[in-house]
């Protein structure tokens, strides 16, 4: 036996077991943007703002003009593990929602200086929720939700020394909103950093969303994919291979709306560009797989940036092939042009 006295085991404090738990979902600001920008899309929002100080390390508020929260409901929003979102574990299997954890305000309470306003469309005024001291006060603002997150990481010192330089939390907090712009181009966005506004994008059609979020070149140097195969549908843009980048800075999939990373589907695409990639270079594409919920667990990571196909080999062949078409296609097209 070591030197080492045992120490009991004990409980640990609740704020402390929270703060914990935080660490799961809140990494940076940017965590705070996709995890309230989820939360208004889940509200059936149409115009979502997203306000910065500071690249959103000082401050960060979302605005919303979705479906509020009542009163008497603003405290259970805050609590761990509170949801309007699903009631039992086949909805929980069927889960059509961003949000379902009912972790996100509670994580974001636990590390940060939050309040929450917001007004039901019959209400006669909102209401505000100040997280550290429960004071409810009424407050002003048009039907649908404000979160105000202040001070990301202030009672924990040694994560807030993770936090980068205020440009790098800005692009990351920009990054956030893209994923999300480029998935509801049918949703108006608007941010603003130090009162200036960076980037404003109104509802559109997808292909025009993804022009202003990506730029027009990429439009340009792409071409439109459209495949079904059973219950699965694979469509998007995937750049052509003379438009690969040498970062992997444009490259964005969605399953049932919800931005992933996933390892087999972006091997899956590379694969289909054969030797048409040359060295290192990266593709650029933004794809939209959709897929009967039970063939999909998106309980597998806490952000829900990870899923897992039931079948995933089927998920693989048809977006490879999917996305050869789309580029075979686009090969084919100069050849019948000049046979005619
Ligand atoms: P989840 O999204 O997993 O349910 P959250 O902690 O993100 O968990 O939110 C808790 C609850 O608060 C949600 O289920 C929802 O009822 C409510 N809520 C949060 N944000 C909004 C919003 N912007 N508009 C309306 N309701 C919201
Ligand atoms: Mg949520």
């Amino acid at each position: 036996v070591s030197g080492q006295t045992r120490r009991s085991i004990q409980e640990l404090p609740d704020e402390l077991i929270s703060q914990i738990a935080a660490g799961e979902v809140v990494e940076r600001p940017a965590s705070a943007v996709r995890e309230l920008v989820d939360n208004a899309l889940d509200a059936g929002a149409t115009q979502i703002q997203l306000k910065l100080t500071a690249g959103g390390v000082r401050a960060l508020v979302v605005e919303d003009d979705g479906c509020g929260i009542p009163k008497e409901e603003l405290p259970l929003a805050l609590k761990r593990h509170a949801t309007s979102k699903i009631r039992n574990l086949d909805e929980l299997e069927s889960v059509a929602t961003m949000g379902f954890r009912g972790e996100a305000l509670a994580a974001l309470s636990a590390v940060a200086e939050l309040s929450l306003a917001s007004r039901l469309g019959d209400a006669p005024h909102a209401w505000r929720l100040d997280a550290r001291s429960g004071e409810l006060v009424p407050a002003a603002r048009a039907r649908g939700t404000s979160v105000e997150v202040r001070e990301l990481f202030f009672n924990t010192p040694a994560r807030r020394k993770f936090l980068k330089t205020e440009a790098t939390e800005l692009a990351h907090c920009l990054e956030a909103l893209r994923r999300h712009a480029l998935a509801r181009p049918d949703v108006g966005f608007a941010v603003w950093h130090e009162g200036k506004l960076l980037e404003q994008w109104r509802a559109a059609s997808s292909s025009q969303r993804m022009a202003e979020v990506l730029g027009e070149d990429f439009i340009a140097h792409s071409r439109a994919l459209e495949h079904s195969a059973g219950p699965l549908r694979i469509h998007g843009r995937v750049g052509l291979p003379e438009a690969a980048r040498s970062r992997a800075d444009m490259q964005y999939v969605y399953v049932n709306g919800r931005y992933v990373r996933d390892k087999l589907i972006a091997h899956a695409i590379r694969s289909a560009f054969d030797d048409q990639l040359h060295g290192s270079r990266q593709p650029s594409y933004v794809l939209f797989i959709d897929i009967a919920p039970e063939l999909v667990d998106v309980n597998v990571h806490p952000t829900k940036i990870e899923v897992r196909f039931r079948d995933g080999r089927e998920v693989h062949q048809q977006v490879r092939r999917g996305v050869q078409q789309a580029l075979a296609a686009s090969r084919v097209q100069p050849d019948e042009a000049r046979d005619t």
